[in-house]
């Protein structure tokens, strides 16, 4: 077969795939209701698991579920011919909201909310999922689809699915996620470092108590805890590279007491981002200076503790390029335009698998049409177009063919 024969069969052959997607919109508005109505918590997706399994039941494809422990579910898409092995991965756990959308298939489950489009995540995935199976004898490798749970909680599920050793064949894996900052339409990639990582710290602070007419016979820990606060604002503004993302967040300063006692003890808590691991040592080793200084200045004991959680987002260069080319030449009303995504201080634990598999993690606009405001990601008003889930499936499948082709 010349070249431009293969090409025109290859375009075909997608076009097919493209179609069946298209035909099928409405059922991954189903489920995607579904999993809306009925959300649950990180580590207790056990329904949600038990949904996604079922749905896999009987069809021509290897389904293990327990995969890391927890609830993860891999399947995996053998094509008829040899080659490459990719992952698609989406997650499905919701968060502890309460839902005020009002829709008339918002969340039963009191407290618990569908509010970062995990449930069009894996509503998208599981309808192209069921496509790959039907499309299968033109696939020239292998695919798996990973649904994983627990993403919006540390340690998070992407951990354990990877030391399970199940996807330790995998040559590059790709996730998507749903923005409504983006309109629905377009779709967003970044090469290198894309999402933030984060660290939590706690610093405990011991003093000593006393009457509050009588401060030179105490140590007060709230004057030295409102010194750590004001001194770390300056890690950001004297210390990082300008052109280095930093955020630094308390985000608790419990020291409530009596007005007229002088408290012994107070606890701080917060929240670190950033974008390299230079980044994340760098503000560490200011903020243990900053809290060493406060036992010199103050005479106080501190406890302090700086604990890395989901590494940033690095997406291969390479594989980016192939997302960013790829959805350019899609030619599709439903992906009509591509731009390139800023960085962004949100985290994703997506980042593991993109540590020790070349990864790509890319997103699609999913603003709803007519909106007067737009709700973003865990609020509980927040909501998605719907369209934007047909947009995912076939963003993904032109991926995943493109990279077959390369290959
Ligand atoms: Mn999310």
């Amino acid at each position: 077969m010349t070249a431009l024969k293969a090409d025109e069969r290859n375009q075909d052959m997608r076009k097919q795939l493209m179609n069946m997607l298209e035909s099928r919109k409405h059922e991954m508005i189903r489920i995607r209701r579904h999993l809306h109505e009925n959300p649950e918590l990180s580590f207790q997706e056990e329904k949600t698991a038990q949904y996604i399994a079922n749905f896999y039941k009987g069809k021509d494809c290897t389904i293990q579920t327990g995969v890391g422990g927890g609830y993860g579910i891999v399947v995996t898409i053998k094509g008829s011919r040899p080659g490459k092995t990719i992952g698609l991965r989406a997650d499905f756990d919701a968060l502890p909201i309460q839902e005020e959308t009002g829709l008339p298939f918002q969340s039963k489950n009191q407290g618990v909310m569908h509010a970062c489009g995990h449930d069009g995540h894996t509503a998208y995935l599981m309808v192209l999922a069921d496509c790959l199976i039907e499309w299968r004898e033109h696939l020239p490798g292998t695919i798996k689809i990973i649904h994983q749970p627990a993403e919006e909680t540390p340690p998070g599920g992407a951990k354990g699915m990877l030391e399970s050793g199940l996807l330790s064949d995998l040559d590059a894996i790709f996730g998507i996620h749903l923005f409504p900052n983006i309109p629905t339409g377009v779709a967003a990639w970044r090469s290198g470092y894309t999402m933030a990582g984060r660290t939590f710290f706690q610093l405990h602070i011991q003093g000593k108590g006393g009457h509050g007419s009588t401060p030179h016979l105490a140590n007060d820990a709230i004057v030295a805890g409102s010194h750590f606060v004001t001194a770390v604002q300056t890690i950001v503004s004297r210390r990082l590279n300008p052109f280095d993302l930093g955020v630094v967040t308390i985000g608790s300063f419990d020291g409530k007491g009596s007005f007229n006692v002088i408290k012994d003890s107070v606890q701080l808590e917060g929240d670190v981002r950033y974008m390299t691991p230079e980044v994340q040592e760098l503000i560490g080793r200011e903020m243990h200076r900053i809290v060493d200084g406060l036992e010199v200045q103050f005479g106080v004991k501190c406890r302090f503790s700086y604990t890395a959680d989901y590494p940033p987002v690095y997406n291969d260069p390479g594989l980016s390029l192939l997302v960013k080319e790829s959805l350019e030449s899609m030619n599709d009303p439903d992906i009509r335009q591509v731009v390139e995504s800023p960085m962004l201080s949100g985290s994703e634990d997506f980042s593991y698998f993109a540590q020790s598999i070349p990864g790509a993690f890319f997103f699609i606009g999913c603003r709803p049409k007519d909106a007067e405001v737009v709700y973003y990601n865990h609020h509980p008003k927040f909501d998605i177009d719907e369209d934007a889930l047909l947009a995912a499936a076939k963003a993904a499948a032109q991926v995943a063919c493109h990279y077959f082709e390369k290959a």
